[in-house]
C-alpha cells in the first residue's frame, strides 16, 4: 500500500525529495498547492516532470471520504461523518462565528479515555487516527465549504475536541500540527489551534516539551476528585491536583492560556459549592474556563441544567476574577454539540 503524501510534514517531504534526487523546490510547490490552495488534483504546476512521476507513482493523494453531511437548521453548525479507508467512522464538526469557522477534529476511532457524559467514550477504542486522517478532515471540511458556502471557507480556529483523547495518539497529533502551522502548508497560527485533554500526564508531558505554543484545554468537569473519578475515569490514575500541578509548571508564552472546560450537569456538579471550589482552584491562574451545559445523546441518565443554576455558577467564578464563558450548545439539534459524537451511525 502507498504511503499518504498528507501523512508527511514539510521536513519530511524534503527528506523523500533529497534521498531520491529530486529537485529541491518541489517540497514548497506540493505544500503550497496541497495545503495553500487545497487543490485535489495532482500538483503539476512548476514542478519537474521527474517529481510528478515520482510522487504519482509513490504516493496516495486520497482523503476521507464524506458520507454524510448534517447540516443544523438552527445555527448553520455542520457535522461531517467521514469514512475512512477501513470503512471506519468518524466526525468532524465545523462551528461558525461571524461567516468563519473553528473546525473540530478527531483524533481517534471511539475513545479510551471512557469519560460517563460522552457518547464517545460509550464506544471504547477501535484505534488511532493517521496524520492524513486528520489532515484529510479539515482538507475536506474546507472543500465543502467552497463548494457549497463559497466565500466562507475561511477556517481560523482548529481545536482537537472531537472523537478520542488527542495526547493518546500524540505522535499523529502532532505531526498533523506541524503540517498545519507550517508556513508552506496551512500557516494556521500557533494561538488558533487547541488540544483537549482529558488529563493524560503522559501526553502533556509530550504537549508541553515537542509542540509549546499549542494551546492546550483541560476537561476539568469537577473540583472534587470522587466526582471526577465518575466523570472521567482515568482520573483515577492521574488525579486532578496532578494533573493541575504539572500545568501549574509549564512555561507559557505570552499570548498563551489554558481552557478549563466544565460540563454543567443538573443537580451533579452544578452547585455554587462546586462553583466556589472551582474558583478556588483556578484562581491566579492564566486561565479561561468554558461552562458548557450537558448535551444529551441516546441512553445518557444526565440532564442538562437549568438556566438559572447556570447563570449562578458564572456569577460565583465572576467573585474569583476568571474569565469564564457560558458556551452555546452549537448543532445540538445535528447531535454535533460537545459530548454528542459517535462514529456508529
Ligand atoms: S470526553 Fe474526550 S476523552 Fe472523554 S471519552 Fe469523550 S472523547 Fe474521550
Amino acid at each position: 500500500m502507498k504511503q499518504s503524501f498528507y501523512d508527511l510534514n514539510y521536513s519530511d517531504l524534503e527528506t523523500v525529495i533529497n534521498q531520491n534526487n529530486l529537485n529541491g523546490s518541489a517540497a514548497s510547490v506540493l505544500f503550497n498547492w496541497h495545503y495553500k490552495k487545497k487543490e485535489q488534483t495532482q500538483c503539476l504546476d512548476n514542478i519537474a516532470k521527474l517529481a510528478v512521476d515520482f510522487f504519482q507513482n509513490n504516493f496516495d493523494f486520497s482523503l476521507p471520504e464524506i458520507d454524510t453531511v448534517y447540516e443544523s437548521n438552527k445555527d448553520r453548525t455542520v457535522k461531517f461523518l467521514f469514512k475512512l479507508k477501513d470503512a471506519h467512522k468518524v466526525e468532524t464538526v465545523l462551528i461558525p462565528f461571524n461567516n468563519k469557522y473553528s473546525i473540530c477534529l478527531s483524533s481517534q476511532v471511539g475513545c479510551a479515555m471512557n469519560c460517563s457524559f460522552c457518547f464517545t467514550g460509550k464506544q471504547g477504542l477501535t484505534r488511532n487516527l493517521t496524520t492524513s486522517e486528520i489532515v484529510g478532515q479539515f482538507l475536506q471540511a474546507w472543500r465543502w465549504l467552497a463548494t457549497h458556502r463559497p466565500g466562507e471557507e475561511r477556517i481560523l480556529n482548529i481545536v482537537f475536541m472531537g472523537q478520542g483523547e488527542p495526547l493518546h495518539n500524540f505522535d499523529a497529533v502532532k505531526k498533523a500540527c506541524e503540517i498545519f502551522l507550517s508556513k508552506h502548508g496551512t500557516s494556521v497560527g500557533i494561538q488558533k489551534i487547541t488540544i483537549s485533554t482529558a488529563g493524560y500526564i503522559p501526553g502533556l508531558k509530550r504537549w508541553s516539551e515537542e509542540i509549546p505554543g499549542v494551546n492546550l484545554a483541560l476537561s476539568l468537569h469537577s473540583p472534587f476528585e470522587a466526582k471526577r473519578n465518575e466523570l472521567i475515569p482515568i482520573n483515577k490514575k492521574y488525579p486532578l491536583d496532578e494533573v493541575l500541578t504539572y500545568i501549574d509548571q509549564i512555561p507559557l508564552n505570552k499570548k498563551q492560556f489554558v481552557t478549563y472546560e466544565y460540563i454543567l450537569i443538573k443537580d451533579f456538579n452544578d452547585a455554587p459549592g462546586d462553583a466556589k471550589k472551582l474558583g478556588s482552584l483556578l484562581a491566579g491562574k492564566s486561565a479561561y474556563i468554558n461552562l458548557i451545559p450537558f448535551n444529551a445523546f441516546p441512553g445518557s441518565h444526565y440532564q442538562s441544567p437549568d438556566l438559572d443554576k447556570i447563570e449562578q455558577f458564572k456569577a460565583v467564578l465572576d467573585t474569583f476574577k476568571i474569565p469564564t464563558l457560558i458556551r452555546g450548545t452549537k448543532g445540538d439539534d445535528v447531535l454535533a454539540a460537545c459530548g454528542q459524537l459517535n462514529s456508529k451511525n
